[in-house]
């Protein structure tokens, strides 16, 4: 026996339990995604995989509604997309408006934060959306050249309207970066009828995939401000810029190289993670066969169906429900019974992962996803009616049989 052989024995290959995951991200891959992971691999220049890039750039298009050119994947989780997009577009000193609604919104304040800008918030209760006139106002008193403004947040489930958003920033002369993570594929998203200049999004909510990609596109005027910062990089000042050594400067999260590896000139960068882009394209194939509006709908009519079977439950569910996302609801944790108990009931006794929440809101409710592959029928049946088993068992008194019931009518009610 040499020294270097394991005293104890080798885990075995990997063998995740079965679950079906219910909570607000990640959610359960769709199989084929999963299966799109295992291809082969290719090389970084292999006309395979430049063409597989190109499709994949054309096939987002399709899902974030946009013609941009500059339609790409950034490697990392969500939050790769954000940080790419936030060092990239500010320059050290630039103002900042971020409208926090939950915590996502905090971190995008934080990240501005970090990428050296002048950040200035507007809050409104966890649980409610803005008023337009909210941010037009504060649009118009902070003077920002950057507005960032999550559009589904999954820690109180409510989704900004972002549609007037566009014009009022055209208006002012601010770029407008949304993060639609947690929105993108089950909520309507119009990257260029909306006016966004900046969108991020990950795969591991209503896109049904993995976490560990970073969907994103830029408008033409965001390019400018990349474009723009690479020239003061290389040593080309314009009167008021700032010198390239006042930057946050990333290598990896540099978009201006980014693009430029996804462009024409496919200059070297880092090397594409080859089966997190299938997965991506994967993904986003499936949304535009079934059709971006039908999987909108079949994420509608699932939220439908869960919320109702909840309430019938006599849960009494979180936040403006008016404004709330397709693909996740919050409700009270009943008075009595033990939050994280009951959760880790639901998965180790049925294998269902429900989610917790953040903040203000910890130990006070449970979210409850329907995104992706799992806005389906069979799964929010499933997941309420081991939802009513685990809140009898902890004493909190449910009419037998109700949320399923709620909940299948919604489904013969609808066409999906
Ligand atoms: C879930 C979520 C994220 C997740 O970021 P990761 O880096 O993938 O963990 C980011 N933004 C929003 C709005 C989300 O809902």
């Amino acid at each position: 026996m040499s020294t270097t052989d394991p005293v104890t024995p080798l885990p075995g290959p990997i063998e995740p339990p079965p679950r079906l995951l219910m909570g607000p991200g990640p959610i359960s891959a769709y199989p084929s995604v999963l299966r799109a992971m295992s291809a082969p691999l290719v090389g970084q220049y292999d006309p395979f995989m430049t063409a597989t890039m190109t499709e994949t750039q054309e096939l987002y298009r399709g899902v974030w509604g946009t013609r941009n050119d500059a339609t790409l994947l950034v490697d990392g989780t969500s939050r790769a997309g954000i940080e790419a997009a936030m060092i990239s577009l500010i320059r050290p000193g630039d103002r900042v408006l971020v409208p926090v609604f939950g915590r996502f919104g905090h971190l995008l304040a934080e990240i501005a934060e970090r990428a050296m800008a002048d950040v200035h918030t507007i809050e409104v209760e966890w649980g409610q959306v803005f008023p337009v006139s909210a941010i037009e106002e504060a649009i118009a008193r902070v003077k920002p050249a950057l507005l960032g403004l999550v559009q589904g947040d999954t820690s109180t489930t409510m989704n900004q309207p972002l549609d007037e958003i566009g014009a009022i920033c055209d208006r002012h002369g601010v770029l407008f970066y949304s993060d639609a993570t947690a929105s993108l594929g089950g909520n309507p998203f119009e990257a260029d009828a909306w006016g966004l200049d900046a969108a991020t999004a990950g795969l591991q909510k209503c896109l049904g995939g993995p976490s560990g990609s970073a969907p994103i596109t830029l408008s033409d005027r965001a390019v400018e401000v990349v474009q723009a910062r690479k020239k003061i990089e290389a040593g080309i000042r314009e009167p008021g810029d700032p010198s390239a050594s006042d930057f946050v400067r990333s290598n990896y999260f540099d978009l201006g190289m980014i693009l430029d590896y996804w462009g024409p000139r496919r200059l070297n960068h880092h090397t594409e993670a080859t089966s997190m882009l299938y997965a991506a394209r994967e993904c986003a194939r499936l949304i535009l066969l079934e059709g971006r509006e039908t999987v909108i709908e079949r994420h509608r009519v699932a939220g439908a169906a869960m919320l109702a079977g909840v309430e019938a439950l006599g849960l009494v569910v979180f936040g403006d429900v008016a404004h709330k996302m397709t693909n996740v609801v919050a409700v009270e944790i009943p008075d009595g019974v033990p939050g994280d108990e009951a959760r880790a009931a639901m998965l180790d006794d049925f294998g269902i992962e429900i989610g917790t929440s953040f903040g203000p809101l910890h130990g006070r409710v449970w979210r409850i996803g329907t995104m992706g592959y799992n806005a389906r029928e069979d799964a929010v049946l499933t997941t309420l009616a081991a939802l009513e088993a685990v809140l009898r068992r902890f004493g909190a008194a449910v009419p037998a049989g109700a949320g399923v019931e709620a909940a299948a009518d919604v489904y013969r009610g609808a066409s999906v």
